[in-house]
């Protein structure tokens, strides 16, 4: 469904990508007009390329209410669950991530798949989606926002009720509306490409290797391709230097992990892509009358894998939290006071521990011993893969690991 192009709405979406389509989409399904600007210019494959899109488990039921519940399947995507190769043995829970609950999966979704899919969906769901429409100005006034945009079609302004901040790690927006970012730091650099010609584990899992310092990962693809990624200490990465030698350093690298699938047949699908620094951040979820979603408000280590979830479920929390509201007076207000006490409720309470997890500086033999614990109870497993797919907050991992060390303190007193 296409819908006439009008430059006032209810809701005005900066940003069109997860977190501002999400928002938008389920902000329509309220009854809500809602146009999205996003600055890039964009035809029917545009997609994020700087991502591993590795969706954790809690976040993918917010597809089905987008019309999109067929991306957690193939051909889309390959459902997988997370098996952790630790310094105190493997974390391998069978059967689904948490026990008792839905059977949810993590997916391997393509960012080649999800985008463009996420965009028509929110055209077919009747939200305007302006690209190459970049917002360089806001201003607020009694009745709502006028926001100046410049682009392709050159000097455009719109008016709002309601303007969402989903423009991104580096947001615009953040800068204009005063909301400060809290940066913390990252040790770690990335690197990550595609191959074909590597075989992976019959049941589809998706292998991350604690190695020395660095996280390594295999994802199992759609169409027989894996995805290699290494979150490596800077140091370790800096020296590999050249196109090809970087390449061959990286497939050695992975070539000496007794864990990784060989990596003789392995033909590289592209270049690899990467990052040399990239620091946590976290900003407040409000500001003003102003909600930010996705990276806006919070884009944290990559290495955790959470981005593209947290941009999923902040889009929703949004929604939900205008659910039998209007965008006016004490409704909104109440509005983006519920959403800021469910985003802080649901989302914040894990950026602590990834944040702490983004140094190397750890004390090896005491993660060696906590390990140890995980990989001898069953039930903690499960936990902690729970926890790492965000099913579960950390304070409740937390307890019941402080109760499985006292369990193992006093049985060892007794002995
Ligand atoms: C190397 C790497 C690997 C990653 N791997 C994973 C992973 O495995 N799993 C995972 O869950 N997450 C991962 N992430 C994180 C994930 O990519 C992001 O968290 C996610 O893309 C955030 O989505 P978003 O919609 O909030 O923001 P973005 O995708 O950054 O989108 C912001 C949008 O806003 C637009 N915009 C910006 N400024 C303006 C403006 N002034 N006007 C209009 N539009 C504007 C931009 O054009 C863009 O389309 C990874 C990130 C990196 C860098």
């Amino acid at each position: 469904m296409s819908t006439p192009e009008r430059s006032t709405v209810d809701v005005a979406v900066v940003g069109g990508s997860i977190a501002g389509c999400v928002a938008a989409i389920r902000l329509r399904q309220l009854g809500f007009e809602v146009a999205i600007l996003d600055k890039k210019a964009m035809d029917d494959q545009s997609h994020k390329r700087l991502c591993t899109h590795f969706i954790q488990p809690h976040a993918t039921p917010v597809l089905a209410d987008l019309g999109l519940a067929h991306l957690a399947e193939r051909p889309w995507s390959v459902p997988t669950k997370a098996v952790f190769v630790t310094p105190g043995g493997l974390v391998e829970g069978p059967g689904p991530y948490l026990p008792g609950e839905q059977d949810l999966s993590a997916l391997n979704l393509e960012r080649r798949v999800l985008d463009p899919a996420l965009r028509a969906a929110a055209r077919e769901h009747g939200v305007q989606y302006l690209d190459g429409t970049s917002v360089e100005q806001v201003e607020e006034d009694e009745t709502g926002w006028t926001l100046d945009t410049t682009g392709d079609h050159g000097h455009r302004r719109f008016r709002a009720r309601l303007v969402v901040a989903a423009d991104g790690r580096r947001s615009r927006l953040a800068r204009l509306l005063g909301n400060p970012t809290e940066e913390h730091p990252n040790d770690r650099a990335a690197l990550f490409g595609y191959f074909t010609g590597v075989k992976t584990r019959e049941d589809e899992r998706s292998v991350f290797i604690m190695n020395d310092r660095d996280l390594a990962c295999v994802y199992p693809l759609v169409e027989d391709r894996t995805q290699f990624v290494l979150f490596a200490e800077k140091s370790r990465v800096e020296g590999w230097h050249g196109a090809d030698g970087r390449l061959g350093e990286f497939l050695a690298y992975f070539g000496d992990l007794p864990d990784a699938p060989p990596v003789a047949d392995a033909v590289p699908e592209t270049g690899l892509l990467g990052y040399a620094d990239y620091p946590n951040q976290v900003r407040r979820p409000v500001v003003g009358s102003v909600p930010f979603v996705g990276d806006a408000a919070l884009s944290l280590d990559p290495m955790s894998g959470i981005g593209c979830g947290f941009a999923l479920v902040s889009g929703d929390l949004l929604a939900r939290s205008f659910a039998n509201r209007s965008l006016a007076g004490d409704d909104l207000a109440e509005g983006l006071a519920e959403y800021r006490r469910r985003f802080e409720e649901v989302l914040l309470p894990h950026a602590e521990g990834i944040i702490r997890d983004a140094l190397v500086d750890k004390d090896e033999a005491s993660q060696q011993r906590t390990f140890r614990i995980i990989c001898d109870n069953p039930a903690l497993s499960q936990k902690y893969l729970a926890l790492t797919g965000r099913m579960v907050l950390p304070g409740e991992f937390k307890r019941d690991l402080m109760r499985a060390l006292m369990t193992r303190g006093s049985a060892g007193r007794g002995r």
